[in-house]
């Protein structure tokens, strides 16, 4: 019964957070708006009659909030703040551990992944590996089996030999496909023995490809299916509007507002750094010319803070000389538009400039072999988790290490070994809820934050994951690996004292036998 629940939920919220996405580029018209309000109510139903109250609140407030949206308009920017973070409630609460009565139970996409490969065994290899990632592979034997299950049901993504049936099928098939579709259906191709032409690859770019890749690579092709079909909500993007124009600033207020982002506005220049602060944008669009300083001048001591470096910061003026342009450039400006700027160019550039920050940031922030966070920011994220639950909601902490990885190195070589160190980097990002940040701490040891569990059931999560991991097989040959786990809770200690039992408890799992998990004996 839970498990119906959840999973009831679970798609319910899915598609909550799809409509709500799609809700300015359907330009917040009725029919977009009716559709994400009846989705809505359905939610608050389920989760009226399974008793859960958290759950149906959320929905109540998002509804209401809804309600006073009219159509065509889109909301303001206060209510645009709410609706993300009741949304983001909504995603975490649909992924909590505890709402499965087995702890982590890995909810299973809804819809089906097509895999149709060329060479049988291999697609067997990476339908079998992707059950444990919790999608839901069906194997396509032939083109005609593919053409007709496509009939029958869209998936959530094809993986598809580029050479299906005969050299060039799989690119054709695909392309017909998406002839038919409005958005068009992600696709991953696969090739084997020889690399694409680059001929072939625009082609399969033109047939809806998100990727082209070995198919012997099932690590990278489960990733990219991972990061593609990840229904956590995007964080909106925050842009600060500097310009001492009241009319112009709330002209793009509204545009941008419209367009899903969160705004806010300085008129008095000297007020910026202040806003900055508190408001941490993601990008500024900045006046050229103001009363007490210029956008130049604002612009050259953003970017003398460290912590600003990275800020992207696009001027907006009636300036037409080119090398005034220019000079306003290199005084640290990543772009510059001119008045008046039609809203889609507007949009477009902010997007695609906040686009690229954030991956640039993640790249900076993140081990570049398993894209987790390193351990800086690991620590990091235990510290704002900590000050975020404010007491109110337990933290726990996690230490992962895996047993003799020495001799999985020296037995099938470095490459193998990191091939391990990413399979379980991906197991553990499928696993844990989006929220809980993970991170890997050192060559194969890991550690997690989990966010609302208590010491008992962060343990019992981290045992689900451990069992689990352990059945995996790696890199096609008989290799199973397991690891060694420590949990520490938060109570009022310090980061490092968290983290030293957390570390304490793993090495008592290991001097218990290993494969297993240990939790922190100070506590209960
Ligand atoms: P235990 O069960 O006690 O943890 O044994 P162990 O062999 O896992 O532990 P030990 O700390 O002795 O060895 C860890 C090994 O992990 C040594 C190192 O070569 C290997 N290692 C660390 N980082 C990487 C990496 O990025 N890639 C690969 N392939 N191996 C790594
Ligand atoms: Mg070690
Ligand atoms: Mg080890």
């Amino acid at each position: 019964m839970k498990q119906h629940f959840s999973h009831r939920v679970i798609h319910q919220v899915r598609q909550i957070i799809d409509l709500w996405r799609q809700l300015p580029q359907r330009n917040w018209q009725k029919d977009a708006l009716t559709e994400l309000s009846l989705s809505v109510d359905k939610l608050i139903r389920y989760a009226g009659r399974f008793g859960a109250t958290r759950h149906q609140q959320l929905g109540k407030d998002l509804l209401q909030l809804l309600m006073h949206i009219a159509p065509g308009e889109c909301a303001d920017n206060t209510q645009l703040q709410t609706i993300n973070r009741i949304i983001q409630n909504l995603s975490q609460t649909a992924l909590r551990h505890t709402d499965s009565p087995d702890a982590t139970a890995l909810i299973p996409q809804k819809k089906p992944i097509y895999i149709a490969l060329q060479n049988t065994d291999q697609a067997v290899v990476l339908a079998e590996q992707m059950q444990y990632f919790s999608f839901r592979p069906e194997l396509q034997r032939t083109p005609q089996d593919l053409v007709s299950s496509l009939q029958q049901r869209h998936p959530a993504a094809i993986v598809l030999d580029h050479n299906f049936g005969r050299e060039g099928m799989g690119l054709e098939i695909a392309a017909q496909i998406q002839q038919q579709r409005e958005t068009p259906l992600p696709v991953i191709f696969t090739w084997a023995g020889t690399p694409p032409s680059l001929k072939e690859q625009i082609q399969a770019q033109r047939s809806g490809s998100i990727a082209f890749m070995n198919e012997t690579n099932v690590h990278a092709l489960i990733s990219k299916l991972e990061t593609r079909l990840d229904c956590t909500p995007p964080q909106p993007q925050k842009v600060l509007v500097v310009d001492d124009s009241r009319t112009q600033s709330v002209h793009a207020q509204n545009i941008l507002n419209k367009a899903g982002m969160i705004t806010r506005v300085v008129n008095e220049p000297l007020q910026l750094l202040e806003v900055l602060h508190d408001f941490v944008p993601d990008i500024v669009l900045m006046d050229m010319y103001m009363p007490d300083c210029n956008g130049m001048e604002l612009a050259r001591i953003i970017r003398q803070q460290p912590e600003y470096f990275h800020l992207p910061i696009i001027y907006v003026s009636g300036e037409e000389d080119r090398d005034r342009q220019l000079a306003a450039m290199a005084e640290g400006g990543d772009d510059f538009l001119t008045k008046p700027v039609s809203p889609a160019h507007l949009v477009t550039t902010i997007r695609n400039r906040v686009d690229r920050a954030r991956q640039l940031q993640q790249l900076i922030a993140r081990d570049s072999l398993t894209g987790l966070l390193n351990h800086t920011h690991l620590q990091e994220a235990l510290q704002q988790a900590i000050s975020a639950a404010d007491g109110q909601t337990p933290v726990s902490f996690a230490m992962i290490d895996i047993d003799h990885f020495k001799q999985v190195n020296d037995q099938y070589g470095h490459p193998v070994g990191d091939n391990v160190i990413r399979n379980l980097s991906l197991f553990l990002r499928q696993s844990l809820r989006k929220s809980d940040p993970i991170g890997r701490y050192g060559g194969e040891e890991f550690a997690v934050v989990l966010v609302d569990a208590d010491l008992e059931q962060a343990a019992a999560v981290m045992d689900k994951i451990r069992k689990n991991f352990s059945c995996l097989t790696h890199d096609q040959q008989d290799l199973n690996i397991t690891f060694s786990c420590g949990v520490s809770e938060w109570q009022g200690q310090s980061v490092s004292e968290l983290i030293a039992e957390a570390d304490k408890a793993l090495y008592r799992a290991k001097d218990s036998g290993r494969n297993q998990v240990c939790t922190a004996s100070s506590h209960k």
